[in-house]
């Protein structure tokens, strides 16, 4: 997608230091944390959210979600506790359509922030 900002990161395109990344994702700092961790973890495929994932995103799902888990470790929040999760659409505030998971900890997370 050509005007796709997380596209244009995972192409290189916006200078962006990658916390982590593997076949199918990369991890990047949140620009405007919400917690003292914040990352984002971005498939290298645009997919606008988990609405539109299929069968066939099974491995980059996979390797998102194992992605997490390494920012977690780089982070030093694994053995603290983290949360990953992704906003899907109008009701829950997702503001870019390319599929993305916050991974958030370093603070004691509430259920609903
Ligand atoms: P969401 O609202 O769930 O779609 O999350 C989008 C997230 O992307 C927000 O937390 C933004 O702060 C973050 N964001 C937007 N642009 C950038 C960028 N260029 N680099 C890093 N994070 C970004």
């Amino acid at each position: 997608m050509d005007d796709c900002i997380f596209c244009k990161i995972v192409r290189g395109e916006i200078p962006t230091t990658f916390v982590a990344e593997n076949q199918h994702a990369v991890a990047f700092d949140d620009i405007a944390p919400v917690t003292p961790v914040h990352t984002l973890v971005v498939p290298r495929l645009h997919i606008a959210s988990m609405s539109e994932a299929t069968a066939d995103d099974e491995q980059m799902l996979a390797a998102c979600l194992l992605l997490a888990r390494d920012v977690a470790v780089i982070k030093e929040i694994r053995e603290t506790g983290w949360r990953v999760g992704t906003n899907t659409g109008p009701d829950a505030g997702q503001s870019v359509f390319h599929l993305h998971f916050h991974v958030m900890g370093g603070t004691r997370l509430s259920l609903g922030g």
